[in-house]
């Protein structure tokens, strides 16, 4: 295999002069200006005459826009490696991912020792490297959790933190010529880096072979590392006079075979010289990617990345990974890609999917989906990743990823008009709003997406004075079962535009939303603590005077059981979704009458202050059982039930959310969340779902429906709590016409009715 297939490279070797440092940068700047890749330095920091190179590379990276950098290479020695890994992951970072790490063993031993660095046989050298490269590829990995633990000869670490996270896989090139750096450029390297005149260029096959050997050895594919080559001495002269010597067609006439038979795809130049710089990059790299692009499609060469063996071990056998649409290839994340571990997971959920794709508009959400449908592997759709009722990952299926389709576009400010991507979190929504004065009532988190809770509901701080998210839509664009890309609103698919708001997961991938925001800047928010050790009592005291609050005021209450032979204590968020402190004051005075006040504050704060969390990546926890009741009021048998649900401990966790006021507005039959007169949202998490069923069982008549969003029973005998009748039968019927073959089934499936 003399061709490994990589795309081919073009870059310089400059001399880092500290005499004219601006000529440096320049024909750094030149290298980018001519169309070459990499812009690379020599690194000898006992050299005086020279830029520190760290320094430079910086420099030059913050200079330019597309241009690649590397030392060539870079000297281990004087450079610890846990140190040189995060200066390396900080520039990659800061230049969006163009920094690639040429890395070298040591040599100049006497200059070295004069520096204070230790002198190293050979062997040392090649095992300090070895070490090296485990160390710096350790702390890119903040994949892994827990401190980097590691005991060499040369280089330890006991408990370093991870990261910073590199912005792309930062190939680490070592310069090798000896029998064991080649080997170790086979078991551990991203490519081989030497240079003409060290080597011959009859030497190549044999060395090659050398590294392919030890990558076989080490279960890797040879195509995994890349052939570099620095080559000087070169010059443009009009008469071809020998190698590299004459016009730039004779260049590329003796590149070829560098590349066709040697495996070299990355050819970094050796000059100074500004003309030579540009002649290479306009005329040298142009013609020869064109001659080897030939080449290859003649003799049908592999190209493409290489995946190592372990990861293609891990991919899913119901896949057929060489079929992802092209549009989506790119952004596509599997086992062993970097990255996998930031999308596995859903907020409550743990997954182990065997592709996640990663959408940006609508039509590449229906390829997605027209490709997943074929697969042989369950599917689920994800927007924030915050789902309880519903997964949003699974076990070696296709994830369909709409995280980066987060726009948030206020169309017109004056009326409130905006557009949602559902993949925005709604922290970020909330804070994108607020800079025009709006708000959208969505939830106590900011991290949810906007998917998830604009097609079930959406019980939020300011629900009662403004409604349910779900109320303030105006339409929806959803791709369906079968591909369309349909706009849903009052005279388009209205039908659909009802289901959407409330059951919108079993229609259809809806990409993005409509909504009439609510001028809302600041709100007033109360935060008390309370002793309810007396819990029945304080239920039921709390359920008056919450339902007495005038509707600019919405509560939340959480509550678990008591610690340590305490009762139980519960905290309350009281929102007053307006800047009135006095009518505030007045409003949430009552609150402080409900039981024994432990702390208490007031402020006015900007509404996006409120939600807590962010839409960071998701580690997963415990599958939770998770219940949901809507009532109507805080009956006392319903504060019994629940005050003996705390104080079992059959819940960990309970909440309590206000309803009604605006959401109570809206006609039971006008969206598919038909529970129009409840006033409380009641949720519990426990570890036994049967003790929690028990007492769910208690609540009897006081329990009127669920909000989906909330419960983790997802068959068919909680359907109708969920969807009342007539709602079920509607929603049935739409089944039927939009998804008849079950395509959405993973947050409360609805049945098709039969013959329809
Ligand atoms: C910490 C936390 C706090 C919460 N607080 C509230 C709250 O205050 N009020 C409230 O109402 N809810 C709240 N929820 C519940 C939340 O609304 C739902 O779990 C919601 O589904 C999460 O939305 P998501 O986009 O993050 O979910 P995801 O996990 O991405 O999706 C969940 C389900 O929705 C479906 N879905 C997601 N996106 C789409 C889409 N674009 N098109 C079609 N179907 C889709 C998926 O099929 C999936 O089954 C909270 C949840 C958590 C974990």
């Amino acid at each position: 295999m003399p061709d490994y297939g990589h795309p081919l490279e073009f870059g310089t070797f400059l001399t880092p002069s500290a005499q004219d440092p601006d000529r440096v940068v320049g024909l750094a700047e030149l290298t980018e200006a001519a169309g070459l890749d990499l812009a690379t330095f020599q690194d000898h920091p006992y050299n005086s005459d020279f830029l520190d190179t760290w320094t430079l590379l910086s420099w030059v990276a913050s200079r330019t826009e597309r241009l690649r950098v590397s030392g060539n290479v870079i000297n281990l020695p004087l450079r610890p490696p846990a140190v040189l890994a995060r200066a390396a992951a900080s520039l990659d970072r800061l230049s969006k991912g163009r920094f690639e790490l040429g890395l070298g063993a040591g040599g100049f031993w006497d200059a070295i020792h004069a520096m204070g660095g230790g002198r190293r046989t050979p062997g040392e050298s090649v095992d300090a490297l070895s070490e090296a490269i485990d160390l710096i590829r350790a702390t890119w990995d903040t994949d892994s959790r827990g401190g980097v633990r590691t005991r060499g000869e040369h280089y330890s670490a006991h408990g370093m933190k991870r990261g910073p996270e590199p912005a792309h896989d930062i190939g680490i090139w070592l310069g090798a010529y000896k029998p064991r750096m080649l080997r170790l450029v086979g078991a551990k390297a991203d490519g081989w880096l030497p240079s003409l005149g060290y080597v011959q260029v009859e030497d190549l096959p044999g060395l090659n072979g050398v590294i392919d050997d030890s990558a076989h050895e080490n279960g890797r594919d040879p195509r995994q590392i890349r052939r570099l080559l620095n080559l000087s001495g070169a010059a443009f002269t009009p008469v071809g006079r020998g190698f590299l010597q004459g016009p730039p067609e004779q260049w590329v006439e003796q590149l070829l075979p560098l590349a066709l038979e040697n495996g070299v795809s990355t050819f970094i130049l050796g000059t100074d010289d500004p003309r030579t710089i540009e002649t290479y990059g306009r005329e040298v790299a142009p013609a020869l990617r064109e001659a080897v692009d030939r080449e290859r499609a003649g003799a049908g060469t592999p190209t493409g990345p290489v995946r190592p063996a372990a990861a293609l071990a891990a991919r899913s056998p119901g896949i057929d990974y060489d079929a992802v649409p092209t549009a989506l290839r790119d952004s596509a994340v599997e086992p062993g890609d970097k990255g996998y571990t930031k999308v596995r997971h859903g907020y409550m959920q743990q997954g182990r999917p065997g592709l996640v794709l990663r959408p940006t508009d609508p039509d590449q959400v229906a390829e997605a989906l027209a490709y997943a449908l074929e697969q042989d592997a369950p599917l689920n759709v994800r927007s924030g990743g915050h789902g309880i009722s519903g997964r949003s990952t699974n076990d070696g299926g296709v994830v369909l990823d709409l995280g980066r389709m987060n726009g948030i576009e206020v169309l017109d400010a004056e009326s409130g008009r905006v557009r949602l991507g559902v993949g925005a979190r709604w922290g970020d929504v909330g804070s994108a709003l607020h800079r025009h004065g709006l708000a959208i009532s969505s939830g106590d988190h900011g991290g949810v997406g906007v998917g998830g809770i604009a097609t079930t509901g959406g019980l939020g701080y300011m629900s009662r004075a403004h409604g349910l998210t779900i109320d303030r839509l105006t339409a929806a664009e959803l791709v369906t079962a079968d591909g369309s890309v349909l706009r849903v609103d009052a005279e388009h698919h209205p039908d659909l535009f009802w289901a959407v708001r409330g059951a919108g997961a079993n229609f259809g991938v809806v990409t993005s939303v409509e909504a009439v925001a609510s001028p809302v800047r600041d709100v007033v928010l109360g935060q008390f603590v309370y002793d309810a050790s007396d819990t029945e009592g304080f239920l039921q005291a709390w359920g008056t005077v919450a339902e007495a609050a005038p509707r600019e005021v919405t509560a939340f209450l959480a509550a678990g059981p008591g610690r340590g032979g305490q009762g139980p204590t519960a905290q309350a968020m009281v929102v007053y979704a307006g800047e009135d402190t006095d009518a505030a004051v007045r409003a949430l005075e009552p609150f402080l009458q409900v039981g024994p006040v432990l702390d208490q504050r007031a402020q006015v704060t900007p509404y996006p202050a409120v939600l807590v969390g962010h839409g960071g990546p998701h580690g997963g926890s415990r599958t939770p059982v998770s219940r949901s009741a809507l009532l109507e009021h805080i009956t006392p048998d319903a504060a019994r039930t629940m005050a003996r649900m705390l104080n079992t401990g059959d819940t960990y966790f309970m909440q309590l959310r206000q309803v009604g006021g605006a959401v109570n507005d809206i006609a039971p039959d006008a969206t598919a969340y038909a529970h129009r007169s409840a006033n409380f949202s009641l949720a519990a998490m426990g570890s036994r779902a049967a003790l929690l069923d028990r007492r769910w069982a208690e609540l009897g008549e006081a329990a009127r429906g669920l909000y989906l969003s909330f419960d983790t029973r997802t068959g068919p005998e909680v359907l109708s709590e969920a969807f009342p009748e007539p709602t079920l039968g509607r929603l049935r019927e739409l089944k039927a016409k939009y998804d008849p073959d079950h395509v959405f089934d993973q947050n409360f499936p609805v049945t098709p009715a039969p013959g329809a």
